[in-house]
């Protein structure tokens, strides 16, 4: 073999593969509703783009600090304290290629061989793989749905052994779209303190949660809780900036000094121009989030109510992201245009068949779900569900 084990072990990205699929049928001229997206559907809010051409005009093309500009890192330090009642020194961020690259770092600096990394299931695909390029061990945690799929303070515990270096918390989580409550985030912070173990908590849906939640940090818990978190969050889904690859982590300095130096040598700054917007971004006023979660919030409401009256489809109300975890199971055992149903997989073959692409739960360990992404058109949604109801009355 010539790649190191190490690469050969990492997973290709399923979502990926299966909105690529979509888009090349519809390159064919197949109409194909794709419920696979990632990213917002609105355009980067207008102060952001003029900052970024000001920036060119300016000259502000060379290398900035390899941590990020200092602007950036005051306005993120600003930020946190603004929105999560959290005091970090601008020392204390490090501006990354988005939060996908913090999350590497973080992994770098803190993972030695053979150490465990909790990751509650259904998870995000990419913090296994993150895990396993540091020759780190994922020991996942089934959560169950009765319980919103949030991991408890008694199943965190059962998951900790002597090699536990890390947790990874996802809130508002994907796919799940769970929200976890102050209540509950205080009790895994218990556990963590207990145990010496390291929270990486993911907080870069915050922006996207509904029914009158509030985002909540574990790391307010308190000065012990702050000095074990690792707080991820980023400029891609709060104001819609997925292509300019802004995130950002804010951590102990300790563990900002290791990731500083593994960023110097890995990438250098990130793009500075890129910066210069993200600085814009924090100036504006909430406006825009605000609208733009508006159009989410009455998106999932109309897509729940649909799914739940679909034959053989059920889901739990998401409270936060830009997803729905549907439960498709009442399909196994089915055969369809000569495809046998027999997990998510299948069931997301046979639907693009059918002109609808849907990310099958395998890859998050749910093998019983796929995740619908609302983060499009309502009208594109209302076709998308008609197909997927017609499939549901022909089969079941
Ligand atoms: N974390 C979660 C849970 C995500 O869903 C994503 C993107 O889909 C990211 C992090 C990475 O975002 P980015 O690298 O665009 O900042």
């Amino acid at each position: 073999m010539r790649i190191t084990k190490r690469a050969a072990a990492i997973a290709p990205s399923m979502t990926l593969e299966i909105t690529a699929k979509a888009k090349q049928m519809k390159n064919q001229g197949i109409s194909v509703v794709s419920f696979g997206a990632g990213e917002p559907d609105f355009n980067t809010p207008e102060p952001i783009l003029f900052a970024a051409q000001q920036a060119m005009e300016q000259g502000f093309t060379k290398y900035t600090p390899a941590s990020g500009m200092p602007e950036l890192k005051q306005a993120i330090a600003e930020k946190l304290k603004r929105e999560n009642g959290l005091e970090y020194t601008a020392d204390q961020i490090v501006v990354s290629n988005g939060a996908k690259h913090s999350l590497y770092n973080v992994m770098q600096a803190i993972v030695e061989d053979g150490d465990e990394v909790i990751i509650p299931a259904p998870y995000w695909l990419t913090y296994p793989e993150l895990v396993k390029l540091c020759n780190g061990v994922v020991v996942s945690v089934t959560t169950r749905v009765e319980n919103d799929f949030k991991i408890t303070a008694e199943e965190f515990e059962g998951a900790i052994t002597s090699k536990t270096k890390a947790i990874i918390l996802n809130s508002p989580n994907n796919p799940t779209g769970a929200v976890y409550s102050k209540e509950e985030l205080y009790s895994l912070a218990e556990i963590a303190i207990k145990h010496n173990v390291f929270v990486i908590s993911d907080e870069i849906y915050e922006k996207l949660i509904y029914d009158g939640k509030e985002h909540v940090s574990i790391a307010t818990h308190s000065a012990e809780m702050k000095d074990l978190t690792i707080i991820i969050n980023g400029m891609s889904k709060a104001f819609s900036m997925t292509g300019w690859r802004i995130g950002y982590l804010a951590a102990p300095l300790d563990i900002v000094a290791g990731i500083n130096s593994i960023q110097s040598h890995e990438t250098s700054n990130p793009c500075s121009v890129a910066q210069a917007a993200s600085v814009a971004a924090f100036h504006m006023d909430d406006n825009f989030i605000k609208e733009m979660r508006n159009v989410f919030d009455d998106r999932r409401i109309y897509a729940i109510n649909r799914i739940r009256a679909i034959k053989g489809l059920d889901c739990l109300v998401p409270q936060g992201a830009f997803y729905i975890m549907v439960n498709v199971s009442a399909f196994y055992g089915k055969t369809v245009d000569g495809i046998t149903i027999n997990g998510s997989l299948s069931f997301a073959k046979a639907m693009l068949n059918r002109g609808v692409a849907v990310i099958p739960g395998e890859p998050f360990e749910a093998d019983d779900y796929v995740r619908l992404s609302y983060a499009i058109d309502k009208a594109e949604i209302e076709i998308g569900l008609d197909r997927i109801e017609k499939f549901a009355n022909e089969v079941l």
